[in-house]
């Protein structure tokens, strides 16, 4: 099979389609070139040479070696250059580039092809020896690091004393006598370490970059990356060889990147960053500080304009976000890299509205181009605005990455993952982030950085983290464990506050409030909406695929249903006890020592029970309210310390002795396996009628008020048939006294969780007595692989770091394993009653890929918390789409 892939002169052996081939960088490249871009020709190495490099313990396939040859040889020719050439070297970068972009993550050499004598030559050739000695000492400073493994300090140490000797700031400043003494001392230095004189024949330098690119994919940064975003089945990143173009040429050359529309709001503006006589990282490095796109135009207008042309036709091209590296030579424009381009969850949503209208995508298209994610991104607080007004920052920043965060201030990505782990929040100041920082990030509220502009590291991580950032905050100075501002000193643990949103920094721990649907957003999820609601699939009874919330208080249940929620799919009554007021007669009804005395308790509950019902069938008007009758062990109700047993027993007008004595006689050793759920239902009736009392009454009244009702009365933890035939018809029982005492009909149902693994093997018969099955994944899970959903932290750290399971099972469903429990459920559900309701309320209801497999597996809705359920809305038009 073919293994290397050219492009050059206007055509490409590859094109975009082919990324998992050619990576994202090598298929975009060819594609770029194909229409016409200005492109410096390459060839590219596909990932499947990356896989079998691997496979034979990092040897190349048979015929690689001609094949590489082959091409070089090729571009050589178009270029009229060999690589080596004494007078007139061919220079190449060995840029490494996956199917999924992985910033930062792997390792570009440039330059490569220079030794002394090329150097000399290129020097003489160009009438610029200034630039070759340039282009020679990055070529050996990144070819040592990322080839060799050699540390980076080791070359800045040498180029900062030959700064300071000279006593100039700026690499700039440096002459062409300069930096020949820079590369001596590189090379001295590589020499030390390496035990070897540094490479000088160009063909060895190229066969070691490769080596090195296709190790980079297996370091620890790109092994973490990959784990961190759940990235999977790539075969390996593709090499791209490409003919160099030089930024760093003189003051008419310069390099940059530049995003399609802002990446950071959506708006559809041209935007970007750029340095004059400056090669590739440097913009990004934070070293000096990059010239805004806007001032390009006034230094070169040609160039200015061609750039933007170039924009608008990749993006119409692309039909997307396009983000860009491009380089200048002497005043010509040369395209490095294009792919769609990350953004924050505001911008996706804008973006994907504003293309929508501009008649770009379609609506269906645009769907999948917000992830869940990045949609949770529009929900992340800001700081209380009210509040806000009275303060003024203490300094400001770049806009990084938006959301507010506050916390106390720490300056090592370790220090951060070890106080997170304190449960403390904290938020990382750092000069500029590097990818060892990444752990540091994730446990960090949000990001600071002194240096770097809108495209460092640190904003671009945490854009695509979601994590607030304000980056180049030049005020701040950084030393040590502690920072200052225009004189005024904080200490490691010191509160501050971010907004990265507007790039503003303040002092003190501030309140932060959530933020509103916008009018993009709603239109973004009405189009999710009616692909969700149309969704049809056979053997299943009804239309669409909802949502619903998990909420407890009518206050909840109104958030909700403003985000779009479709109904409760739980409503756990066990809460509403722990009011004040009303856990104290929940007490006294459990330690009651007559069946009389717990009536009496019971039926000073009622009313308040149904005060709670009422007010949220009246916020949930006109949807369904599915309300679980009693679930947790009664001894989670008790007091635990003597003074608690004291004081309420001192209310109860019994012994402390007597209360304790009850307490210890509720206690249990499992009790999650205990006295809870149905059980509770089956030895105390009085208490599951009492709660269907006052569900039935309060749904009675609020119809009465020209409201429609839906109760839907779950009862929870059944695992035979039996518990739930024989509740059933307990809760029968008081429905229909309700009912006759009114006069009225309800539409009710009552339903059954499915939360036992032996309710899920015997789901057939269940089903016959029960009108709707609930999925309660926590439990299922919990019971299915025996973790105790409530120790689980001892180990599943171990379990995560080790590779023994792939994710938390309580974060994402196992389908694998409990998916088939709830599989089994549904279809021995349905076997018997062909319409039977289903849906899950399980926290896996608010998880995107549990949602996609809940709709797969046949369920009517998931459930979710509140604030997640517009992230479930876009999730279920995913999974439907
Ligand atoms: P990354 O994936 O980390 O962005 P790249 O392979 O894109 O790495 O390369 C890093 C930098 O080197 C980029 O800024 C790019 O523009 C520059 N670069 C890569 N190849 C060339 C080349 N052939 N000529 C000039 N600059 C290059
Ligand atoms: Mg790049
Ligand atoms: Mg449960």
């Amino acid at each position: 099979t073919k293994m290397i892939y050219f492009f050059g002169d206007g055509k490409a052996e590859g094109n975009a389609k082919m990324k998992d081939l050619l990576g994202g960088k090598g298929a975009n490249l060819a594609e770029m070139t194909s229409i016409g871009v200005p492109v410096p020709p390459g060839f590219t190495i596909s990932t499947e040479v990356c896989s079998a490099f691997y496979e034979n313990k990092r040897s190349y396939p048979a015929g690689f070696a001609s094949e590489l040859k082959e091409h070089l040889g090729s571009l050589e020719k178009l270029m009229g250059k060999k690589l080596g050439d004494a007078n007139d070297p061919l220079l190449v970068s060995v840029r490494s580039g996956a199917a999924i972009s992985m910033p930062g993550m792997m390792d570009t050499i440039l330059n490569l092809g220079l030794n002394d004598q090329a150097t000399v030559g290129l020097g003489e050739k160009t009438g610029n020896p200034r630039f070759a000695w340039d282009a020679y000492r990055r070529f050996i400073q990144m070819f040592s690091n990322v080839a060799m493994g050699m540390k980076g300090e080791v070359f800045e140490a040498i180029l900062e004393k030959i700064k300071a000797d000279k006593k100039v700031e700026l690499d700039t400043e440096l002459d062409a006598d300069d930096l020949q003494k820079v590369v001596t001392e590189y090379k001295k230095a590589y020499k030390k370490h390496m035990k070897s004189d540094f490479p000088q024949d160009p063909v060895e330098q190229l066969q070691k970059a490769i080596d090195a690119v296709f190790g980079s994919w297996m370091n620890d940064r790109a092994i973490h990356y990959r784990k961190l975003n759940n990235i999977t089945g790539l075969l390996g990143t593709a090499v791209n060889v490409q003919s160099m173009v030089f930024g760093n040429f003189g003051d008419d050359s310069g390099t940059g990147v530049c995003f399609s529309r802002d990446p950071s709001t959506g708006k559809k503006v041209f935007y970007g960053e750029f340095l004059m006589n400056a090669q590739g990282e440097d913009v990004v490095a934070g070293i000096r500080t990059p010239e805004k796109l806007s001032s390009l135009k006034k230094r070169n207008a040609a160039v200015y304009d061609e750039l933007e042309a170039i924009k608008d036709k990749l993006e119409n091209h692309y039909h997307d976000m396009q983000d860009i590296e491009f380089t200048i030579q002497q005043g010509k424009l040369f395209l490095l890299q294009t792919r769609n381009g990350k953004r924050t969850g505001p911008a996706a949503v804008k973006i994907a509205v504003d293309m929508v209208a501009e008649k770009m995508i379609t609506e269906e298209e645009a769907i999948g181009r917000v992830s869940p994610d990045q949609l949770d991104q529009l929900f992340h607080p800001g700081i209380d605005p009210k509040m806000k007004k009275s303060l003024s920052p203490l300094a400001k920043g770049l806009n990084a990455s938006p959301g507010a965060a506050t916390g106390q201030i720490v300056f090592s990505a370790e220090d951060a993952e070890a106080w997170a782990k304190d449960g403390k929040k904290v938020l990382l100041v750092r000069k500029e982030t590097s990818p060892e920082d990444i752990g540091g990030m994730v446990a960090a509220q949000g990001v600071l950085t002194s240096t770097g502009g809108m495209t460092s590291h640190a904003a671009v991580v945490a854009r695509g983290m979601g994590k607030p950032c304000v980056a180049g905050c030049k005020s701040v100075v950084v030393s040590g464990k502690a920072m200052s501002v225009d004189g005024k000193k904080f200490k490691e643990g010191a509160y501050l506050s971010i907004d990265g949103s507007t790039g503003e920094v303040f002092e003190g721990e501030l309140e932060l409030v959530s933020p509103k649907i916008t009018k993009d957003l709603a239109t973004f999820l009405g189009w999710a909406d009616k692909v969700r609601l149309s969704a049809k699939r056979e053997g299943i009874a009804g239309v669409g695929f909802q949502v619903r919330t998990n909420a407890d208080q009518p206050a909840d249940a109104k958030v909700a249903r403003k985000f779009g929620a479709e109904g409760i799919g739980l409503c756990r009554t066990e809460h509403m006890f722990f009011d004040e007021g009303k856990l104290e007669i929940f007490q006294e009804m459990i330690i009651s020592e007559t069946a009389e005395a717990r009536a009496d308790a019971l039926k000073k509950l009622l009313p308040l029970q149904k005060k709670d019902f009422k007010g949220i069938f009246t916020a949930m008007e006109g949807l369904p309210v599915t309300i679980r009758l009693l679930d947790p062990p009664l001894h989670e109700f008790v007091p635990k310390t003597a003074a608690e047993v004291k004081e309420l027993a001192a209310k109860l007008g019994i012994k402390p002795a007597q209360l304790k004595a009850k307490a210890e006689a509720l206690k249990e050793l499992n009790p999650m396996l205990g006295h809870r759920g149905c059980r509770l239902g089956i030895t105390y009736p009085e208490i599951y009628d009492m709660q269907v009392e006052a569900i039935m009454t309060a749904a009675c009244e609020v119809q009465k008020s020209g409201k429609k009702v839906h109760p839907e009365i779950m009862i929870p933890l059944i695992g035979t048939v039996k518990e739930l035939q024989m509740l059933r018809a307990n809760a029968e029982a008081v429905i229909e006294k309700v009912l006759s005492q009114k006069k009225m009909k309800v539409d009710y149902k009552i339903g059954t969780m499915i939360e036992i693994p032996r309710a899920a093997l015997t789901a057939d018969k269940v089903a016959a007595s029960a009108d709707f099955f609930s999925f309660g994944t926590n439990d299922l899970t919990q019971m299915t692989f025996g973790y105790s959903r409530d120790d689980i932290g001892s180990f599943i750290g171990d379990y995560l770091d080790q590779g023994v399971l792939p994710r938390d099972p309580f974060q994402s469903l196992d389908t694998e394993g409990v998916g088939q429990l709830v599989s089994m459920g549904v279809e021995k559900g349905r076997s018997v009653k062909g319409d039977l309701k289903m849906g899950i309320c399980g926290e896996h209801g608010g998880d995107p890929d549990s949602i996609d497999f809940c709709y797969r597996t046949g369920l009517n809705y998931v459930s979710c918390s509140p604030y997640r359920v517009p992230i479930a809305r876009l999730a279920a038009a995913q999974a439907v789409a």
